[in-house]
């Protein structure tokens, strides 16, 4: 599995950094259909990730304890 796992929604870029995420569960209280987390432990999206509006993607980006998401739009880095 590759470090960064990135994904577009709309018109924003999410980034999660496999390396940080130690599994707290935060962001999955913020959107626990869109997110999830894998057989290691680790926050991935779920398919219903596309579904997710740019608040909830900006929410959950912010409740992350150790920034393991981040949220770019249009190329610039917007969160947290
Ligand atoms: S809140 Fe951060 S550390 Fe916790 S599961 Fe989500 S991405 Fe990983």
């Amino acid at each position: 599995m590759i470090d960064v796992e990135e994904r577009v929604i709309g018109n924003l870029t999410v980034r999660i950094d496999r390396l940080l995420c130690v599994g707290f569960e935060d962001c999955l209280d913020v959107v626990p259909n869109g997110l999830v987390l894998d057989n290691q432990g680790i926050v991935t999206f779920t398919p219903d990730a596309d579904g997710l509006t740019r608040e909830q993607l900006l929410a959950a980006c912010r409740i992350c304890p150790v920034d393991a998401i981040t949220v770019l739009e249009n190329g610039t880095h917007i969160a947290p």
